[in-house]
């Protein structure tokens, strides 16, 4: 399932319904996959109970990266087309 952080709902990008965090939904999935999440303590507060935190971001200082157990240093739309790519086995 797909969630979002705060600034995504604020500019209507997503449902907040979908707002991930503090203010929004706490989750607990097997695997929460940080796109471009800076890590800020209010949006942890409805994740960091995943049992495994995989994160991609451009800045390898990002807060986020002390949370995730997998970390990606880079643009997450590149690496997201090319993991896409790979699951469908092409
Ligand atoms: C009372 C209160 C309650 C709040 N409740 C919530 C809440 O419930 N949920 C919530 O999410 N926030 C909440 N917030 C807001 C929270 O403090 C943060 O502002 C918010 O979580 C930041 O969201 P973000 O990480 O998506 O955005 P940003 O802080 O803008 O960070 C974007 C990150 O993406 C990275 N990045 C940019 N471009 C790329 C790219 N192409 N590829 C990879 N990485 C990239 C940047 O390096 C940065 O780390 C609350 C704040 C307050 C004061």
């Amino acid at each position: 399932m797909a969630g979002a952080s705060r600034p995504i709902v604020d500019d209507g990008w997503v449902d907040s319904s979908r707002q991930v965090g503090l203010t929004g939904r706490i989750t607990r999935p097997v695997l929460y996959l940080a796109a471009g999440i800076s890590g800020a303590s209010q949006h942890m507060a409805g994740c960091s109970a995943a049992k495994t935190i995989a994160a991609i971001n451009t800045d390898k200082d990002a807060a986020i990266f002390r949370y995730a157990r997998y970390g990606v240093v880079g643009d997450c739309v590149a690496i997201l087309t090319e993991l896409t790519k790979a699951a469908k086995g092409g």
